[in-house]
């Protein structure tokens, strides 16, 4: 067994593992306890080298205990891209993307549902559902098909139709709901005894936050064992700003690396943006008109499930939060398919946020930065501010042109 149970992120109670429920009676939200001392003496960083490309590398820091209910289809080991045309007329020294949007199901979620779903499995459970803006319940309808349990998905009816239409087609129940990701979690917690399904929502369950914890542990190993200066991730719910924390402190007590924590950085859509919000205390107040203006992608979540912890993390870190309207996103879609990589609204986020803090100056000369591109630009083709479909020509078009040349 990996774990020694669970313990609070609030209150630091330890607690035996169970893979639900995730609150502690503080309100705190509740991690998976590893036995780091012992792993410090047992498992040493080079021993990695010789392992498989794939998340499951980390296996001694996941929760997975039966290597048998471990269900993958390729996950992580994602590549790591340098930008250095950009680097020299930026204000920075070094510039990442790392490229989420190569895992199985088209985003990083993949990561955070091989681990749930595993666990699911461990457990015996037949059924799980999920709330999302789409991506999550793609990737918890392929992993559920592949470890033969019955999935349920709940996404608001205005998110992108192709990552919705996706989700049957690995057999998952799919549902439309009016309203935000809170209202479709809100059915899952209302039916949940009765359908009997296990509620897989953020936060709800370890396995996604472990999940995406490979994402920090990747890195750090990918730059040879160091952390960026700054982190830029489109938040949503915060797993994975919480997961990569947690990478952090865990690399930390083994010991193999040093230095102090990257400055997490968290952007989101304006409108919907209560991390930058909840950075300025006097507005932390949910505005349901003003979410209900901003794009359905991964970053809208008005209401994240433990937003305190956010906060903390981007505050203990010398973080910050930056809203970003759709127009700088839908620009840095442009400027990132320029340079041959296809992004989703979140991922271009990351790029609109980092030409942000270094107009603000937020950003240092000596700064390496790495952005996290969670998905495809295709998935989101047909939905929100795809707009180049409009510049596409028919051969007709060129025929005309070519008569025109001649
Ligand atoms: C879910 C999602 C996010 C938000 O991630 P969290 O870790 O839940 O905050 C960002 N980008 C994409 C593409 C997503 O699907």
């Amino acid at each position: 067994m990996n774990q020694l149970g669970l313990y609070c992120s609030r209150c630091s109670a330890r607690l035996p593992f169970r893979y639900q429920d995730m609150k502690c009676t503080c309100g705190g939200t509740l991690l998976v306890n590893y036995d780091l001392e012992h792993l410090r003496k047992t498992l040493k960083k080079e021993a990695l080298q010789t392992r498989y490309p794939s998340m499951w590398r980390y296996r001694e820091l996941l929760p997975v205990s039966n290597p048998d209910c471990i269900i993958t289809l390729g996950e992580g080991w994602t590549p790591l891209i340098r930008l250095q045309k950009w680097e020299q007329k930026l204000p920075i020294r070094q510039l990442w993307i790392k490229r989420e949007e190569q895992n199985p199901t088209g985003s990083f979620k993949s990561r955070g549902f091989s681990v749930a779903v595993s666990l699911l499995k461990e457990s015996g459970a037949l059924k799980a559902a999920v709330p999302s803006n789409g991506n999550a319940a793609g990737a918890l309808a392929a992993y559920a098909s592949r470890a033969g349990i019955a999935a349920s998905v709940f996404i608001p009816s205005d998110c992108p139709p192709l990552i919705a239409e996706e989700c049957p087609l690995y057999g998952a129940e799919t549902y439309l709901v009016d309203g935000f990701i809170h209202d479709a979690a809100a059915i899952i917690e209302a039916g949940k005894q009765e359908q009997g399904w296990v509620n897989v929502g953020t936060l709800k369950e370890p396995g996604r936050v472990e999940g995406k914890k490979t994402m920090g542990l990747e890195l750090a190993e990918q730059m040879g064992w160091t952390f960026p200066d700054v982190i830029i991730y489109p938040t949503g719910g915060g797993s994975g700003i919480i997961g990569m924390w947690k990478a952090y402190l865990e690399l930390k007590a083994l010991g193999w690396i040093d230095g102090p924590m990257p400055r997490f950085v968290c952007v989101q859509e304006a409108g919907c943006q209560p991390i930058a919000d909840g950075l300025s205390p006097d507005s932390l107040i949910f505005r349901a008109e003003a979410a209900a203006q901003a794009s359905p992608t991964g970053m809208r979540v008005p209401q994240p499930p433990d937003l305190p912890l956010i906060l903390s993390i981007v505050k203990q870190s010398g973080g910050t939060a930056v809203a970003l309207t759709a127009g700088q996103i839908a620009e840095a879609t442009q400027a990132l398919g320029a340079q041959g990589i296809s992004s989703s609204p979140e991922g271009s986020a990351t790029w609109a946020g980092m030409l942000a803090l270094c107009d603000s100056g937020w950003l240092r000369p000596t700064d390496s930065v790495v952005l996290f591109n969670t998905s495809h630009a295709m998935k989101y083709a047909k939905s929100v501010n795809f707009t180049t479909l409009a510049t596409i020509k028919s051969y007709a078009d060129y025929k005309s042109l070519k008569l025109k040349r001649e």
